[in-house]
């Protein structure tokens, strides 16, 4: 760059060098006006939905204050292309590798040393997405708590954290986890959807908690608005994530309360209302997110934000 400016004629120069100032001060501006610096920690991206213009959705995450986003692995073949996405984009994206509850029946004798040869790339952050899945049982109860131990024993073998999933098998998973405890790494249960009570057990467990756009569906007393609404997540152990294309935050919900709505930004809704549809959620919806959850809290959004991107980059260890 600086030899090509060095050959061109004093006059053009001094054109190149206004308009490097000019582009300078705009990328100042821009990084003022959106507050936020956020990591999703949770994103589909290998999903077919973005297969066609995964550039603009990374750009746009990055305009909207995403600095950072983990490709989610649900399957053998999507850890590896989720792994093969973070070598685009270095530095912004990184992956996790493991077996969804759904996909559990798929697992065969060599899935374990697949998983670890995955995991034992840097760009690779934590063993997951697996866990417990009882409510939809897309894969037989006794194969899913088989294939999720195995990847529990992975992960305390490799030293990476668990990105966990569990609906409908809470006692199960807190079970399970419990038998490794001496040895377990950190651990994020994400997209969490239960009750305050067993939001309770695994903070007590000392897991992280991952908060989706889910909050705009829980219609529950005892749900994760209320938990929020009583501050039970501490600050410390809160990470939040899209889990894009799906969990789409229905901002316009009729049973989302006036002083919610109040407190999301324009500038957030614009990302939100321009790029994301309930057919495909987009992580530059993160930052709606943010402030829903900050809403709940009655927190300031910068708040929230800042302590899910501290607590994101080291737990899992980001650059
Ligand atoms: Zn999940």
């Amino acid at each position: 760059m600086a030899d090509g400016v060095s050959q061109l004629p004093e006059q053009e120069v001094d054109k190149t060098a206004e308009s490097l100032s000019a582009l300078r001060l705009k990328r100042i501006e821009d990084e003022v006006s959106s507050s936020y610096v956020l990591v999703d920690i949770g994103a589909n991206l290998t999903n077919s939905k973005y297969s066609r213009d995964l550039d603009s959705v990374v750009e746009r995450a990055k305009d909207a204050g995403v600095r950072k986003i983990m490709v989610t692995g649900a399957s053998i073949q999507c850890s590896k292309e989720s792994l093969r996405l973070t070598r685009l984009y270095p530095g912004v994206l990184y992956s996790t590798a493991g077996i969804h509850p759904h996909d559990a029946k798929t697992w065969t004798e060599d899935c374990y040393e697949l998983i670890k040869e995955l995991a034992s790339n840097p760009e690779c952050v934590a063993i997951g997405e697996c866990g417990l899945d009882f409510n939809r049982n897309f894969s037989p109860p006794e194969t899913q708590l088989e294939v999720f131990e195995k990847q529990v024993q992975l992960a305390c073998e490799v030293k990476k954290p668990l990105f966990l999933h569990e609906r409908d098998a809470h006692d199960d998973m807190v079970r399970i986890l419990s038998k490794y405890k001496d040895k377990l790494p950190p651990a994020v249960l994400h997209c969490f959807t239960g009750t305050s009570a067993q939001a309770l057990k695994y903070i007590e467990m000392g897991l992280y908690i991952g908060l989706t756009g889910f909050l705009w569906k829980d219609k529950t007393d005892d749900g994760v608005r209320s938990i929020l609404e009583k501050g039970l997540i501490p600050l410390d152990r809160m990470l939040v994530e899209t889990d894009a294309p799906f969990m789409y935050p229905n901002v316009r919900g009729s049973k989302i309360p006036a002083h919610i709505k109040q407190g999301l930004s324009e500038r957030s809704l614009s990302f939100l209302n321009r790029y994301c549809t309930f057919q495909r959620n987009e992580p530059c919806a993160l930052p709606v997110i943010v402030e829903m959850i900050a809403a709940y809290m009655k927190r300031p959004p910068e708040e929230i934000a800042m302590a899910a991107t501290i607590n994101a980059i080291k737990l899992f260890g980001l650059n």
